[in-house]
């Protein structure tokens, strides 16, 4: 354990934000850095739970209250150590994920939880800070190939553990570069893209081959997937969802992901401008709320939006857990991300009944009406609109942010893949009804978290090993062969 009574010696510790007048000038990241005294400390909150539930929560079982020890006694290359044996980018997640360790946390029964998303993100800084973190290409080779369609966090986490087990890896990406939707979906206000490129030089270094402007089913072949003795499908689920009223195809209703695109391909170069798509002296109306959401607020303040409006068809959720929402669960309430702090007029229980164009063809309005949510006991809540509420607002673009209902089906079907009622890849272990193709992360669970997409491809990677194998020697969840460091 860091320090006996450390929770009540210490307080929470939180990054500081730079200032959001400066911060929206530009797309880089605007956390700063917290001492290694107060990093220490919060290391040092850590009670060390006989049940420690924050392992619950995480979705990779991380080893929290070891590494939060060792961050208090010094030791970060431990820490480091200890982090990686259950997670590939802590990087990534140090930085994005919403944190249901956090939520999860025994000491935020009776104060905030210790700052573990903090304390990943630095131990991880520290290891490339120092160089600890270099590649380690496997001893021998197994002389089985495998192919990874898919380059998202889902992919790269099964390439690296598939590769350290001796199988030699072609990731395909149909995009011009690896990365998923950390590369072209997330802000670099959120995650600047040489994070990316830093773990993928060690990937390569690993052996790791890398093949991007490739569709598999189109400019790869299924048939030649054969050459494989195994296929790990991490496509992720693309297909958007629609908002199919009156004037959605008005010039000027857009889907978020193309206005989020664009943007992190002018960021990243491979774009001059954003002209054709962007927020500039608009009044912009964000429809739907998650990630998503977040994400074109911030861009649109970014790209200097005239006003900012996000619609949530939801009630406001109230600002702390409700009764039948306890912890150690994932607490539905508000949510105030840093791009919501950065300028936004929020509503709740608002529906979009129709966009109103002008008589060029480009949306100038928008119909909303009021909602309540009916409940019924042991039934959905019913939507029922508020006579008399109905009301127009001006609109500019309005952006579509309303989630992804699963994964393409083309290669699927190409494949011969079994499909579900809800149109999920049926798997078993991550093995779908072709024995030899997996699947992992948003293509195989549907739209979720980074740190999903990471544990389903080091899961899937186990199942791959075994398969091929007869058995595996990759840690993994199910057979707990974790590092005992306890
Ligand atoms: C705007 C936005 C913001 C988000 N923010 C967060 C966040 O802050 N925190 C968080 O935890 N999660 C966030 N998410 C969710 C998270 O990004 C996803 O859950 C995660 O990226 C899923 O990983 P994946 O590897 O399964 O798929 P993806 O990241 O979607 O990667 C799939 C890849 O497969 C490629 N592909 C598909 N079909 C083929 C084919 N036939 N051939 C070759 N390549 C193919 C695609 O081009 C894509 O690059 C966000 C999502 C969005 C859309
Ligand atoms: S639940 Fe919180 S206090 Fe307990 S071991 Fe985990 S991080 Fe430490």
């Amino acid at each position: 354990m860091g320090k006996f009574k450390g929770f009540i010696e210490f307080e929470r510790t939180d990054e500081r934000l730079i200032p959001v007048k400066k911060r929206v000038k530009n797309y880089n990241e605007f956390t700063i850095k917290p001492s290694e005294k107060k990093l220490k400390e919060q290391g040092g909150r850590c009670m060390d739970c006989g049940v420690p539930f924050c392992h619950s929560g995480c979705p990779l079982g991380n080893l929290i209250p070891d590494f939060n020890d060792a961050v208090y006694n010094n030791e970060w290359e431990k820490a480091l150590h200890l982090l990686h044996s259950t997670n590939n980018f802590p990087e990534f997640t140090g930085r994005l994920c919403p944190a249901p360790c956090e939520a999860a946390c025994v000491l935020g029964i009776i104060s905030p939880p210790v700052s573990i998303e903090l304390i990943e993100k630095y131990i991880v800084e520290r290891g490339f800070k120092e160089g600890w973190i270099k590649a380690i290409p496997p001893k021998n080779r197994t002389g089985k190939k495998i192919a990874i369609v898919g380059s998202g966090p889902a992919g790269l986490a099964a390439a690296q553990q598939l590769n350290k087990a001796g199988h030699s890896i072609d990731v395909f990406e149909r995009d011009s570069k690896i990365g998923g939707l950390l590369r072209y979906g997330i802000p670099d206000f959120k995650m600047e893209k040489h994070v990316i490129d830093r773990r993928l030089s060690i990937l390569e270094e690993e052996g790791i081959k890398f093949h991007t402007n490739i569709e598999v089913g189109v400019d790869l072949s299924c048939n030649e997937l054969n050459n494989y003795d195994s296929v790990v499908l991490c496509g992720g689920a693309t297909i958007k969802r629609n908002l199919p009223i009156k004037g959605s195809d008005l010039y000027g209703v857009k889907q978020a992901m193309e206005f989020l695109t664009l943007q992190n391909e002018v960021v990243d170069g491979i774009k001059k401008t954003t002209e054709s798509l962007n927020a500039k002296g608009k009044n912009v109306i964000v429809i739907g709320g998650g990630d998503t959401g977040s994400d074109c607020i911030g861009t649109s303040n970014r790209q200097g939006a005239k006003s900012v409006t996000n619609f949530e068809i939801m009630p406001k959720p109230s600002s702390e857990r409700s009764e039948e929402n306890p912890w150690p669960y994932w607490p539905f309430k508000l949510k105030t991300s840093s791009s919501h702090e950065e300028g936004i007029h929020r509503e709740w229980s608002i529906l979009t009944k129709e966009f109103i164009g002008d008589n060029s063809g480009k949306v100038k309005s928008l119909k909303t009406v009021e909602v309540e949510w009916i409940k019924k006991e042991g039934e959905r809540p019913i939507l029922k609109e508020i006579k008399g509420s109905e009301k127009l607002w001006p609109c500019d673009l309005a952006l579509l942010a309303l989630g992804f209902t699963g994964h393409e089906p083309d290669l699927v079907d190409k494949l011969n893949l079994q499909t579900d009622n809800n149109n999920q890849i049926v798997t078993n272990n991550y093995q779908t009804s072709v024995a030899n193709i997996f699947s992992a992360g948003d293509m195989r669970r549907g739209q979720s978290l980074i740190v999903w997409a990471i544990s389903e491809g080091r899961e899937a990677a186990y199942q791959v090993d075994k398969f091929l194998m007869g058995s595996s020697k990759l840690e993994t969840k199910e057979n707990g062969d974790l590092p005992q460091v306890r």
